[in-house]
């Protein structure tokens, strides 16, 4: 109905009811209370409150009551429109006094976030989630950056306590992919560095030098025996067995980690844009995918878990 209509219809009311207003015209009185009735503020009506909510009262109309957001701190109903911005109504809440936008927030109930890291971690792109959950791509991959770095870290820290253990085999391996870099040299080679020990996987990127092999090796618990193809970086390790045939549970972690992110799958337009993002992509995945590259139970791979469950437990 519009304002006009309204305000006539009001008017007739007024008159049924005998009501003969002394300071204002009728006319007035009825297009203020429409316009009232429409939700235009009282201040802003040329009438006085009190005339128009004597009114109101005499011809017991209630003004419609627009949905109101709770506050999204306090969850409390008790909010007040607070102005609005760029075409969004604000809100403040009259308990804790947040000031809030009423339109719905990106932030992402608890499955969604655990949907969207599982997605992730079985081959989905960033893109693709963010298509599928209907989320900002932004808002997806700060998500998946900031769950990916805090099982980074945690691993890490697991990583240390391990090397405490002393294991029977590792298995160790290097496979490439590469980060498609904006400017400059389109692609970077990466290699991925991986090493099972007693099944339990440790990774490191990096170049392929000596360096990063060092780094992987340092974070090694004590081992007897290194399996490892003839790359002969690999010379430098004791007890070491050289043969494709050992390494066969290594490049099979490879492919587990290929066949999961989406960044490492050949012939896709998912790729690494950062070296830190792999790292914590692949920390995300053993996170994620608790599990141990081999059928014998260790005190070490037992240990690890242990350590990566809880780990899962605590990521969201
Ligand atoms: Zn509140």
């Amino acid at each position: 109905m519009n304002l006009v209509a309204l305000a006539q219809l009001i008017l007739l009311v007024l008159r049924n009811l005998n009501l003969k207003p002394r300071k204002h015209r009728p006319e007035e009185i009825a297009f203020a209370l429409a316009a009232y009735v429409m939700g235009v503020q009282v201040t802003k009506l040329k009438i006085p409150p009190s005339t128009l909510y004597y009114y109101i009262k005499k011809l017991g109309i209630k003004r419609r009551k627009d949905a109101r957001p709770r506050c999204p701190s306090c969850n409390s109903d008790r909010v007040v429109r607070n102005g609005s911005s760029r075409g969004k109504s604000k809100y403040r809440c009259k308990v804790c006094g947040r000031t809030f936008y009423g339109t719905a927030s990106h932030r992402m109930s608890r499955e969604q976030r655990e949907r969207i890291l599982k997605e992730y971690t079985n081959r989905m792109s960033l893109r693709g989630i963010s298509k599928v959950e209907g989320r900002p791509l932004t808002t997806v991959y700060s998500l998946v950056k900031r769950a990916g770095l805090k099982a980074y870290v945690n691993l890490l820290i697991l990583q240390a306590q391990l090397k405490a253990f002393r294991a029977k085999f590792a298995v160790l391996d290097e496979s490439w992919t590469y980060v498609h870099v904006r400017r400059g040299p389109r692609r970077q080679n990466l290699w991925i560095w991986n090493a099972l020990v007693d099944g339990v996987p440790f990774f490191v990127t990096g170049d392929r030098d000596y360096n990063t092999f060092r780094f992987l090796w340092s974070s090694l618990p004590k081992c007897e025996v290194h399996y490892t193809d003839a790359y002969s970086i690999y010379q430098v390790l004791d007890h070491h067995v050289v043969g494709k045939k050992y390494t066969h549970t290594a490049e099979s972690y490879n492919s587990f980690c290929r066949s999961h992110l989406a960044r490492l799958a050949r012939d896709t337009k998912a790729v690494n844009r950062s070296r830190g993002m792999t790292d914590y992509s692949l920390a995300l995945l053993n996170v994620m995918n608790p599990h141990v590259f081999s059928d014998e139970e260790t005190p070490l791979n037992l240990a690890y878990l242990r350590g990566v469950q809880h780990i899962r437990e605590h990521l969201i």
